[in-house]
């Protein structure tokens, strides 16, 4: 088995580094603090960046899970500066040009693809789960044909990037079938609410989407599409960027941990040398490489076809989530007081942490999916 990563791996890893490198590290990092006007200054600058290191338009498009291994490494560098940061990049990049690259017809998105590419558009994705999923393809949203366009009526509570995007996908129903519309919240009927302030991840702009018979023209529409494939592609997408999320935190929250255990003396010796202190830290370090090995994994099964990828995939993000959750605790016991006090790295970690259990698949769906489709096939 070899573990290396290829040269095109350690190249994107290389450029995304020469990114975050200074200054740029604190900017990101202070995007916790900033207000929704620094914030769309701030992501779009990264963006920008990323995307003249091209970083943004790789593995878009059908084969986007098979590949997602070639970008896996270089995700959790930039997940492991900024979660925050991360998810609003990822949001516009890989879910909402994901959907548009992957979905859209040829040639139909090509001049917002290169915007996006070249970090110029923050986009978001809004997905409005049914209360009865059996009744069609799952979206709260409708739409309808009216003449040459379309309207889109529908609410979202919760939408990242909707303060700061300019341009936001929408999945609806469209005579039974899913169907995403791309709409602007310049537009009069696209009501963004206030920013929401949410327990961690606070260098996000996440707010409520109300679409009020919002008119969209043809050539923003994309399907209606085949039911699974549109929802697998969400799902899969989501998951994946969410634990790629929490293995970037495990990391930094490690880092920060081992610098105050070597750094912090009690008794006239740093904390490290005390093994309540290195057992704790031992531990992080052990759920850290679990959980980045099981995301690999996964990972690595998209890009063979293997029938239990999916499977795999909620493995590792209830892993790594619950795992993310234990590192961030046991972080904040190690900095003790240090720890405890806002602002802190590890303490925006443990705030964070709780995330990626609630997002995309919740780890209760998750297990109910795992025993679904892989215990059943297993004895064990
Ligand atoms: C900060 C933030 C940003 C977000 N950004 C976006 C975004 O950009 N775009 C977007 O589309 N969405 C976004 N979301 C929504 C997010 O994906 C959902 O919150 C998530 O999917 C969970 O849905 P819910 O909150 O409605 O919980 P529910 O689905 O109501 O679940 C509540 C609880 O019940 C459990 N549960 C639900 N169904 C079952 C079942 N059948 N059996 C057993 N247990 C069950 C769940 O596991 C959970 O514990 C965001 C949410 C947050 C908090």
């Amino acid at each position: 088995m070899n573990f290396d990563f290829t040269a095109e791996e350690n190249e994107l890893k290389r450029r995304v580094a020469g990114v975050f490198t200074g200054e740029a590290v604190s900017e990101a990092q202070l995007m916790e603090r900033a207000s929704l006007e620094e914030l769309k200054r701030t992501t779009g600058d990264f963006l920008r960046k990323l995307g003249e290191i091209g970083y943004l338009s790789l593995c878009l498009g059908p084969a986007q899970a098979s590949e997602s291994l070639k970008l896996l490494a270089a995700q959790e560098d930039v997940a492991r500066i900024s979660g925050s940061l991360f998810l609003s990049v990822e949001t516009t990049a890989r879910l909402f040009g994901g959907l548009v690259a992957g979905f859209g017809a040829h040639d139909q998105f090509s001049d917002l693809l290169a915007l996006l590419a070249g970090g110029r558009i923050i986009a978001a994705v809004a997905v409005s789960e049914d209360e009865r999923p059996d009744s069609g393809p799952g979206f709260s949203t409708v739409a309808w044909e009216d003449g040459e366009s379309f309207i889109v009526s529908g609410t979202k509570p919760f939408v990242t990037n909707a303060p700061i995007a300019d341009y936001i996908a929408v999945a609806a129903s469209l005579d039974g079938k899913p169907a995403i519309f791309i709409v602007k919240p310049g537009d009069h009927a696209v009501v963004v609410g206030p920013r929401l302030e949410t327990l961690g991840y606070n260098g996000l702009a996440v707010a409520s989407l109300e679409l009020r018979e919002v008119r969209v023209p043809k050539e923003m529409v994309i399907g209606p599409l085949q039911n699974p494939t549109l929802i697998e592609f969400l799902r899969r997408t989501q998951d994946l960027l969410l634990t790629a999320a929490s293995v970037g935190l495990m990391r930094r929250t490690l880092t920060e941990s081992k610098k105050h255990a070597d750094s912090h003396l009690r008794g006239g010796k740093p904390i490290f040398a005390r093994q309540e202190i290195r057992f704790k830290i031992a531990e992080m370090l052990t759920l850290t490489q679990t959980a980045q090995l099981l995301c690999y994994r996964a990972a690595w099964m998209y890009s063979v076809s293997d029938a239990e990828a999916h499977a795999v995939l909620h493995c590792a993000k209830v892993f790594s989530a619950e795992a993310s959750e234990r590192v961030a605790s046991m972080g904040v016991q190690i900095l003790a007081g240090t720890g405890y006090v806002s602002g802190n790295p590890v303490e925006q970690a443990y705030r964070e942490s709780k995330y990626a259990a609630l997002a995309g698949t919740t780890t209760e769906l998750a297990r109910m999916s795992i025993a679904e489709e892989l215990l059943k096939r297993h004895q064990v």
